[in-house]
């Protein structure tokens, strides 16, 4: 979805849509037009999130956009954000272990030299050329950190802050990717963040300049109250842009 007024909600189903759509083409293409590429690195952040490095090979992106993943020959594949910058020479996801989740705790079990199917990149939850001198607020849920590190890595003169929200301190990930003083850690769970609750506890003590874009990413729950809370202050909606992970 570009910037425009159409509700997160619509955002979850379109999600929905091309999820199935990729399952009928991932179960009717032919194998050789999935790329398989050789994981180098897996970083463990926490018991449950853990990174995936592997050579970028083909792909060219822009910061924000995803890719899918799967283990080759399993037939199942899922959406992930790039979590590494434009000029990086090596692509890495940052991925979290889903309790009964099939490929996020499928690919927690790969060592350095397996094998991962990749496809894409996809997506438009992007920043436009013509908006990288604005002012940007991020707001991320827990592994909706990941396009943001890629922006804020790949455009390092971007004018942004970023607000994270996790359930515990920990689940800060690699932070130090960020400025300091441009990163809010919310913590609904214990006090050891910057702030204590959620981020949209944070953003109701705030006043926001119309003219920045914000950018959701996370849990749909997050993403359609802050739309509402924002909205609800008269903040234009075409200046918000949303990327939905479930
Ligand atoms: C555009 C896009 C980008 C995404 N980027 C990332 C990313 O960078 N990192 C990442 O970890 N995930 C990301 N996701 C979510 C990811 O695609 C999978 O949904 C997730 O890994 C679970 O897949 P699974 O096969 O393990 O679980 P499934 O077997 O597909 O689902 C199990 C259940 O877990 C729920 N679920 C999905 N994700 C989560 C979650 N994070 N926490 C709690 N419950 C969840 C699902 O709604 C479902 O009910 C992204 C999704 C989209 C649409």
């Amino acid at each position: 979805m570009g910037s425009s007024d159409i509700h997160p909600r619509n955002q979850a189903a379109k999600n929905s849509i091309v999820r199935t759509v990729n399952q009928v083409r991932q179960a009717t293409e032919p194998v050789y037009l999935r790329k398989i590429f050789r994981l180098k690195q897996v970083r463990q952040l926490t018991p449950e999130a853990y990174v995936l490095r592997f050579d970028r090979n083909e792909i060219n992106f822009r910061a924000g956009q995803h890719i899918t993943l799967g283990i080759p020959g399993n037939n199942q594949v899922r959406e992930y954000s790039i979590y590494s910058t434009e000029q990086d020479a090596s692509l890495e996801v940052l991925i979290k272990e889903v309790d009964s989740g099939l490929v996020s705790r499928q690919l927690r079990k790969l060592i350095p030299g397996e094998l991962l199917e990749v496809d894409g990149p996809f997506g438009y939850f992007t920043i436009a050329a013509q908006d990288l001198q604005r002012k940007f607020l991020f707001v991320g849920t827990g592994t909706g950190i990941a396009p943001f590190r890629s922006m804020a890595g790949s455009y390092p003169a971007l004018d942004f802050s970023v607000l994270h929200g996790v359930r515990y301190a920990t689940e800060s990930y690699e932070r130090h990717h960020f400025p300091h003083d441009r990163y809010t850690l919310c913590t609904s769970r214990d006090d050891q963040g910057n702030f204590r609750g959620r981020v949209t506890d944070y953003l109701k003590q705030k006043s926001l300049d119309f003219d920045t874009l914000v950018y959701l990413c996370g849990n749909c729950d997050m993403i359609y109250d802050v739309y509402d809370l924002l909205t609800s202050r008269g903040f234009p909606s075409g200046n918000i842009k949303t990327e939905v992970y479930f």
